[in-house]
């Protein structure tokens, strides 16, 4: 059996600089990339954008936006230099009609979004259409935006979420090897089981889990794009954590693939 239906990703994409690394987790990227089919357009959803209102990267070279401070001159004089794509932002305002999306000029590919894609997909060829997230929604209403798209997947369209599961600033510590915090690991723990069990009750309603939650998520704007990963799921997908680990003590690289079974096979 073969299908077109593409998988959906939600990458764990940590400190800008590993755009300028070779590692373990930025083969995978790679790996992911190239396992699946050539996608048509990928649809990106970063951790850093936030708007009122959902926009949409209108442009037909969106720019690259190097959102970061106190970082190498080299990282600021990097470029992803994919094409947008207008029948995507098309596309997507259908599917999320009869709330508006709004095109606009005035964001590009920031770094949740160019540096995953730096490795994962280097030659830059595919094009890549950023969607904001509205930080009036709820969670409940993130995951319900990933439904209205996942009609994407049999269209040959990426949907990516670059965010982190745990993303916790206060509790980093820039050291190789340093061990997760005890918070970090049970929120991560649990957020995974929920993955793995098909659970999105728990993964949208991670505010349950109590004091966990709110240390390892102290702003929801990593997390939220995991939910429309998730919502784009299709009961019969097949999950794996292609990456799996927590870095400097409190920001989680966790990536998670949702595959097509006939893929996955
Ligand atoms: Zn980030």
């Amino acid at each position: 059996m073969t299908t077109s239906r593409m998988p959906t990703v939600f990458f764990g994409h940590g400190t800008p600089m590993i755009a300028m690394k070779q590692n373990e987790t930025t083969r995978t990227w790679r790996a992911i990339l190239e396992a699946m089919p050539r996608p048509k357009a990928i649809l990106c959803v970063s951790a850093h954008w936030l708007t009122r209102g959902i926009g949409v990267t209108a442009q037909a070279h969106p720019p690259t936006i190097h959102d970061f401070g106190n970082f190498p001159q080299a990282m600021h004089e990097m470029r992803y230099p994919a094409p947008g794509s207008a029948d995507l932002v098309a596309r997507v305002g259908q599917l999320v009609a009869p709330d508006p999306v709004v095109p606009t000029d005035s964001w590009g590919f920031d770094h949740g979004c160019w540096t995953v894609l730096m490795k994962a997909r280097p030659e830059a060829d595919i094009p890549v259409i950023q969607l904001s997230l509205d930080a009036t929604r709820s969670p409940a209403d993130h995951f319900a935006l990933g439904r209205r798209l996942r009609p994407l997947r049999d269209e040959g369209v990426l949907i990516m979420g670059t965010g982190n599961i745990v993303h916790d600033l206060s509790g980093v510590i820039r050291q190789d090897g340093v061990p997760a915090r005890p918070y970090a690991e049970n929120f991560s723990r649990a957020i995974k089981q929920a993955i793995l069990a098909d659970d999105a009750d728990t993964v949208i309603g991670f505010e349950r889990l109590g004091e966990d939650a709110a240390r390892s998520v102290p702003t929801p704007d990593h997390f939220w794009p995991l939910l429309y990963t998730l919502g784009a799921r299709h009961d019969d997908d097949q999950v794996s954590l292609a990456t799996d680990f927590i870095e400097y003590s409190s920001i989680d690289m966790t990536t998670v693939m949702l595959t097509p079974r006939a893929i996955a096979a």
